[in-house]
C-alpha cells in the first residue's frame, strides 16, 4: 500500500479535542487506502515547560538528562493518538524513536538522524497496522541514549520518515495554512504561497521563520520529499497549503519571496585587537569550540595595527562567548581593550531566488529602512539573502516596512 507522512504540530495536538480532529483526518487518509505514518509532536507549551524545569534545577545542565525530559511530551501525544485512533477502530500503534529506532548521533539537544530502521514498522504494516504513530523529535544515541534532534525538530522527524519508507508526500500540519510571504502574526498583509522553492525555504528557515525546522528542508530536497505545510484547523483540498518544490517547478515568482526576522539575536565587539595574521582564527576558533553560533562577522577598518571586530551570536548563548573571549585574553593569545555586548538586536532578512538576477534589492531595503529611520547596525548577504542587524524594538515595523517595499501582498 502507498504511505503517506502526517506531521501534527504543537497547537495541533494541544488538546484531546485536537487529537481527534487530528485523528479523524488520518482516518480518512487510510480509508483512502494509505498506511499512514504519523509523527507527533507534545501538546503546545509542553516543551517550554519540560525545558524550564530542567533549567530551574540545573545551571549548566547535563544535555543527556536535558533529553530524557524533553523528549517525554512526544510520548504522552503519541500514546493519546493511537488510543484515540483505536476507538475510531483504525489497527494504531505508537513507537518511541528508540523503538523505530530513529538512530541519531551523540550531539544531545541537537542530535542529526543518521539512520531509520524500517523492518518493525514494516512488520506491522504487513499485519495490518494501518497506522505507526510515532513520537517526534526525538531518536537513540550510539550509546543506547534517548537524543533529541533540537526545538522544532518533530518536522525533521516527519520528512526523515517520509525518505526511508518512501511516501508519496509528508504533509506538515500545523496552525497556519501554508507557508507566507513572512509571519502572519507580524502583518496581516503576509500572503500565503501556492510553491515555494527548497532554496528559499531553506534560507527563510535558517533565518528565524519557524514553520519549518531548517533541517527538514535540507533532508526533503537531499532525498526529493513533496513536502507540503498545510492547516490542522481547515479542511484542506489536494490544492491546499504550500507545496515546497525545485525552482523549475514554479511558474513565477516574485524577486523577493519572504522577509524572515530573528529576535533574540546579540551582537559582540572586541575593541582594539592587533590587525595580525591569525586574529581571526584566535577569536572564532575558542567561540566555535564553545559551541557559539556565529553568524554575522565584521572587521572595521585597522588604525594603528588595531581594529575592532563585531560579530551577531543568538542571545542565549552570551555567557558562553564571553567565558570563552576572557579565557583568550588571559591566555594572552587575543589582547582586546574591551568587550562590548549589545543584547537588544534582531535580525531581518529578505530572501528569494530571483536576487540572483537582479540587482538593486539590497539598495531599496536600505532605503526602505532609511525612510522609517531604522539605523542598520551589521549587514551580511549571499546570493539569495540580504540580512541586516536593528535595534529590537523596531523589528515588527522593519518587517512591516520591507513587506509593503517589495510588495510582497501582489502576487
Ligand atoms: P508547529 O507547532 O505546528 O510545529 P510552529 O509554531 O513551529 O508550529 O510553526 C508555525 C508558526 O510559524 C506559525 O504560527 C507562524 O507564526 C510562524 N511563522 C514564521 N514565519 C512564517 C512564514 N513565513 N509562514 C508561515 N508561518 C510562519
Ligand atoms: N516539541 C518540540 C519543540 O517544541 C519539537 C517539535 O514540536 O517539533 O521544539
Ligand atoms: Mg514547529
Amino acid at each position: 500500500m502507498p504511505t503517506l507522512v502526517m506531521k501534527f504540530g504543537g497547537t495541533s495536538v494541544a488538546t484531546l479535542d485536537r487529537i481527534r480532529r487530528a485523528a479523524k483526518r488520518v482516518g480518512r487518509e487510510v480509508a483512502n487506502g494509505y498506511d499512514v505514518i504519523v509523527i507527533v509532536s507534545a501538546m503546545a507549551g509542553k516543551t517550554n515547560e519540560l525545558v524550564g524545569w530542567v533549567e530551574e534545577t540545573s545551571k549548566f545542565f547535563d544535555a543527556r538528562e536535558y533529553d530524557a525530559v524533553v523528549s517525554s511530551g512526544e510520548q504522552v501525544t503519541a500514546g493519546l493518538m493511537a488510543l484515540t485512533l483505536q476507538e475510531m477502530d483504525v489497527p494504531a500503534r505508537s513507537w518511541a524513536g528508540w523503538q523505530v529506532p530513529l538512530k541519531t548521533d551523540a550531539a544531545h539537544a541537537a542530535a542529526r538522524i543518521e539512520e531509520i530502521g524500517t523492518d518493525n514498522i514494516n512488520a506491522k504494516f504487513a499485519e495490518g497496522m494501518r497506522v505507526a504513530v510515532v513520537a517526534g523529535f526525538q531518536g537513540i544515541s550510539p550509546e543506547g541514549r534517548i537524543t533529541t534532534l533540537g526545538r522544532g525538530g518533530s518536522d525533521t522527524t516527519a520528512v526523515a520518515f517520509a525518505a526511508a519508507f518512501g511516501a508519496e508526500r509528508c504533509d506538515i500540519y500545523t496552525d497556519v495554512d501554508g507557508v507566507y510571504t513572512t509571519d502572519p502574526r507580524i502583518t496581516a498583509k503576509a500572503r500565503k504561497l501556492d510553491r515555494i522553492a527548497f532554496e528559499e525555504m531553506l534560507e527563510l528557515a535558517s533565518l528565524g521563520a519557524k514553520v519549518l525546522q531548517t533541517r527538514s528542508v535540507e533532508l526533503a530536497m537531499r532525498y526529493k520529499v513533496k513536502l507540503r505545510v498545510l492547516s490542522s484547523f481547515e479542511d484542506n483540498d489536494d490544492s491546499a497549503g504550500t507545496l515546497v518544490c525545485d525552482e523549475e517547478d514554479i511558474m513565477e515568482s516574485n524577486v523577493v519571496a519572504g522577509v524572515a526576522y530573528s529576535r533574540d539575536e546579540a551582537k559582540m565587539t572586541l575593541l582594539s585587537v592587533a590587525d595580525r595574521p591569525g586574529i581571526a582564527a584566535a577569536i572564532f576558533g575558542p567561540l566555535a569550540d564553545a559551541g557559539v553560533n556565529v553568524d554575522m562577522i565584521v572587521q572595521n577598518i585597522s588604525e594603528d595595527g588595531r581594529t575592532d571586530m563585531t560579530f551577531s551570536l543568538p542571545v542565549a548563548q552570551i555567557p558562553r562567548a564571553e567565558q570563552a573571549m576572557a579565557a583568550t585574553k588571559e591566555r594572552g593569545e587575543v589582547n582586546y581593550a574591551d568587550l562590548v555586548t549589545d543584547d537588544d538586536v534582531a535580525k531581518i532578512s529578505v530572501v528569494g531566488i530571483g536576487m540572483r538576477s537582479h540587482a538593486g534589492v539590497a539598495a531599496q531595503m536600505f532605503k526602505a529602512l532609511r525612510d522609517e529611520g531604522i539605523n542598520i547596525k551589521v549587514i551580511t548577504t549571499s546570493e539569495i539573502k540580504i540580512s541586516v542587524l536593528i535595534d529590537r524594538k523596531y523589528m515588527e515595523l522593519a518587517v512591516q516596512t520591507l513587506h509593503d517595499a517589495f510588495e510582497l501582498e501582489k502576487a
